[in-house]
């Protein structure tokens, strides 16, 4: 037994043996069965380009609601919309489904059923619906139970505006009405993708709400009267607790959660931290992402003309602010959840973005590091006609840098590596790892991929505190995971069991069988639910990892780029690398006709009809020239 072995942990000692069986129970049949999470692992992966829909704008439209739906639905699926946010529940005006939950009323949608039409007229185009519900606001609830409602200091109904209605997140019996609400959405419309819980907060500035009864005596508890930091984690405790659980209904019946914020700016253009944002609503963000059930997306609202009206500064709060506030709140989220970015068209102190400025916009967003865009809203764009322009900005792909680091003498698939990664908007550097790690420039990359084309004792320590450090897109290849530190490992939810060069395998992708030809495979399979398998080697009858990620990090257990063959496993690398980059353009499915063996005693003649009608067909073609036979 060699040392290595000897610290294990003795748990970790049986793990080996029980590998293919852990892995059959645990992530690879749920994957291939669609029990996951998600109805597909392909949708999830497609970055979400998302509309805001506010039926209430339709109100005046002379037509029935399928007829609406189906006109709506084409308009978007034209301009690239894969998921729209349908407001469900108006606080003031009522619900655009059927319900007889107690204190719900309908809007005139609502008795046609509007949420139905629609997703009827959604489902042939794939595109989901999202019930946009606003968080704990409700003007029949209000009315009817004057004790559930926000409270001053002074005791009085907490009223931001006059069309504001909110309810306190303490009140037990609020808290049982609102899941009642939130479960007879989702048990009445299963068709639904699912919930966004849209702006949370106790009050819009601390200080204003909640002093009800309840939060009075929660307060008095803590002896956390009146002020500090202790009484704002008591204020924001029940909005988030009311808010994971409305996420673990959703998950319960496997549908997606959303949780949509405002985020807050400073003067100088920073965006509040999490503690200040808390302090400020009571939405808490960290304490929502590290809860039991943390939504599976989290919207942040990055309003730049907003804070351009309310500083008066039009200069550090433009378009482009979009992108420095996009990637501080990548940092905060910091990989616990995917993130999209919510941005409006709505004119704020009179000032109505242009079309450069829509555009721009949108397309900082993508490049702040946006996993998905989301604009409000779809009345405003209809109004402007600027859906082509939309359309753009939406499909916008911004250019990646990448580098790819290799270990010496793996230049050759480096380079392989780089001509299929400039099938994307890609920038690559090449580095080659030898006993120390150059860092090859100063502003980081975009991603990382690591070739491992040699089995090494150790990697060089600059090298593994670059990886460690680094908080962008890592895609490893093959060999040496292992030698990365532990925790490294860990946080990714993996294990790593062993490396073998004479398996014979073939890899399982989406229903399809890939031949491999070449004999490594890197045992390596997941340690927790984070961690997703995408693709399987097989191997005689057990079923092994083969793709796996877990959000940034992508591990795939060979060398795609090794013994290439036609209709080979390297497939399944060169597809999953639209989801690595992010990038989904529209699929081309191009060929050509090659006129083959073209030789000195061809006859011209033949060859000319030849191109003549393959020209007359539009049919591109080459000509395989032979000039000698031997
Ligand atoms: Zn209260
Ligand atoms: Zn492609």
């Amino acid at each position: 037994m060699n040392k290595k072995e000897m610290n294990m942990p003795a748990s970790n000692r049986i793990w080996p043996a029980l590998l293919p069986i852990v892995f059959l129970l645990n992530s690879v049949i749920p994957a291939y069965s669609g029990e996951s999470r998600f109805h597909s692992i392909h949708t999830e992966l497609e970055r979400q380009k998302a509309v805001r829909f506010d039926p209430s704008y339709y109100y005046d439209r002379d037509t029935e609601a399928a007829e609406l739906c189906r006109d709506l639905i084409q308009t978007w699926s034209g301009a690239g919309i894969n998921a729209v946010y349908l407001k469900v529940y108006d606080p003031i005006h009522g619900a655009v489904y059927r319900t007889r939950y107690p204190h719900t009323i309908q809007t005139d949608y609502g008795r046609l059923d509007l949420l139905k039409a629609m997703l009827r007229a959604a489902a042939p185009y794939q595109i989901k619906i999202i019930a946009w519900i606003p968080a704990f606001q409700h003007k029949q609830a209000w009315e009817a139970h004057p004790e559930w409602r926000i409270k001053t200091r002074d005791g009085n109904d907490y009223k931001h505006s006059t069309d504001s209605y909110f309810l306190c997140q303490r009140d037990p019996a609020f808290q049982e009405w609102w899941l009642g609400f939130i479960a007879d959405l989702l048990d009445s419309y299963p068709e639904l993708d699912g919930i966004d819980l849209a702006e949370p907060v106790v009050s819009w500035n601390d200080d204003e709400g909640c002093f009800c009864d309840f939060c009075l005596k929660a307060l008095e508890d803590h002896n956390a009267f009146p002020e500090g930091r202790v009484r704002r984690l008591i204020r924001s405790q029940p909005l988030t607790d009311l808010l994971v659980q409305s996420v673990r209904l959703a998950h319960e019946r496997e549908k997606r959660a959303v949780v949509t914020t405002v985020a807050s700016a400073h003067a100088d253009g920073r965006l509040f931290s999490p503690d200040e944002q808390r302090a400020l609503t009571g939405f808490d963000l960290d304490g929502l992402l590290d809860s039991a059930d943390p939504p599976d997306l989290i919207n942040v609202e990055l309003i730049w003309q907003q804070w351009a009206h309310l500083y008066d500064d039009h200069r550090t709060f433009s378009p482009h602010w979009t992108f420095h506030a996009a990637r501080e709140v990548i940092r905060q989220v910091d990989q616990r959840v995917r993130v999209i970015i919510h941005v409006e068209l709505t004119a704020f102190g009179g000032k109505v973005m242009n079309d450069e400025q829509v555009l721009e916009t949108i397309q900082t967003a993508w490049e702040g590091g946006a996993w998905g865009v989301d604009f409000y809203d779809s009345h405003q764009a209809d109004e402007r006609g600027i859906w082509p322009l939309i359309a753009e900005a939406l499909s916008y792909n911004p250019l990646k840098k990448v580098w790819v680091i290799t270990d010496e003498g793996g230049e050759n698939d480096a380079r392989q590596l780089a001509t299929l990664l400039r099938h994307f908007n890609t920038h690559i550097t090449q580095v080659v790892l030898d006993n120390a790690f150059v860092s090859p420039g100063t502003s980081g990359p975009d991603m990382v991929f690591y070739v491992g084309t040699k089995q090494r004792g150790a990697l060089p320590s600059d090298f593994v505190r670059f990886m460690t450090d680094y908080s962008g897109v890592i895609c490893w290849l093959n060999y040496n995971i292992q030698l990365m530190p532990p925790e490294f490992l860990k946080n990714l939810g993996i294990g790593f069991d062993r490396v073998s060069n004479e398996v014979s395998a073939e890899i399982h992708f989406r229903g399809i069988r890939f031949p491999k030809e070449d004999p490594t495979l890197n045992y390596i399979g997941p340690e927790s639910e984070a961690c997703r398998v995408l693709a399987s080697a097989m191997v005689d009858t057990l079923e092994f990892p083969y793709a796996l990620y877990n959000r940034q990090f992508w591990y795939f257990a060979d060398l795609p780029t090794n013994y290439v063959q036609e209709g080979g496993r390297h497939i399944v690398f060169a597809e999953l690398l639209h989801e690595i980059l992010r990038e989904d353009h529209r699929k081309k499915k191009t060929a050509l006709v090659r006129i083959e063996d073209v030789n000195p005693l061809s006859n011209p003649e033949d060859i000319r009809a030849v191109a003549n009608y393959l020209g007359s067909q539009k049919v591109p073609f080459t000509l395989g020239l032979t000039p000698f036979y031997l």
